[in-house]
């Protein structure tokens, strides 16, 4: 009995969701099972690479002074568009979180009003206005690490009741929306602990 199994390929690296080739194994010693399992796998790497980088600028936003530990990363086809962080006091704009500023600095690179074919990753679960802007640029899929009550935790109170909450009231079908888990989950929820003393609530 022959086993089949897809292929995932990216560019360069392995990607997501790209079903490029069905490959059979002749012994059927790779099973449909563990070439999913690879699958996630490569999925989960990819994400936290991409996570990982929102992490980054949530860090350097608090660093240059511009605004809160938030940050959030645009991407296209494996590829970096925008890396934003939250830019609250240097722009003196209530609403320049880190998504809507990296929501408008992809518009604007890529030169279109939807990011229908793009993926965002956040620092942390966005709040209501955000998630607003993610809903309205059409982005496909939403990775965050930190939950919103990380955010809370520390003071910041935009992110209102749960019954608000973007994950639950934006939840829609043409939108993915993930949660790290792991490492992932780790390393953004740090960034409130570790910049806290660092910036001034506003
Ligand atoms: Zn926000």
């Amino acid at each position: 009995m022959s086993v089949s199994f897809v292929k995932v390929q990216g560019s360069g690296s392995v990607g997501i969701g790209v079903i490029t080739s069905v490959v059979e194994a002749k012994d059927g010693a790779i099973s449909v099972a563990s070439a999913f399992a690879a699958h996630q796998e490569a999925v989960q790497d990819r994400d936290h690479e991409f996570l990982t980088r929102a992490v980054e600028e949530a860090y350097k936003g608090v660093e240059c002074g511009d605004g809160g530990p938030f940050g959030a990363v645009v991407v296209r086809k494996d590829e970096v568009v925008v890396s934003c962080h939250n830019m609250v006091i240097k722009h003196t704009d209530p609403t320049a979180h880190a998504e809507v500023t990296a929501i408008r600095e992809a518009c604007k690179k890529l030169n279109q009003i939807e990011l229908s074919d793009c993926e965002i990753y956040a620092s942390c679960e966005p709040c209501p206005m955000c998630f607003g802007a993610i809903h309205l640029s059409r982005i496909k899929r939403l990775v965050y690490g930190a939950k919103a009550e990380a955010a809370i935790a520390i003071g910041f109170d935009d992110f209102i009741a749960d019954a608000l909450r973007g994950t639950g009231f934006y939840q829609k079908a043409n939108l993915e929306i993930k949660r790290a888990d792991g490492n992932g989950a780790i390393i953004a929820e740090q960034v409130f602990e570790k910049t806290k003393a660092k910036f001034t609530m506003y």
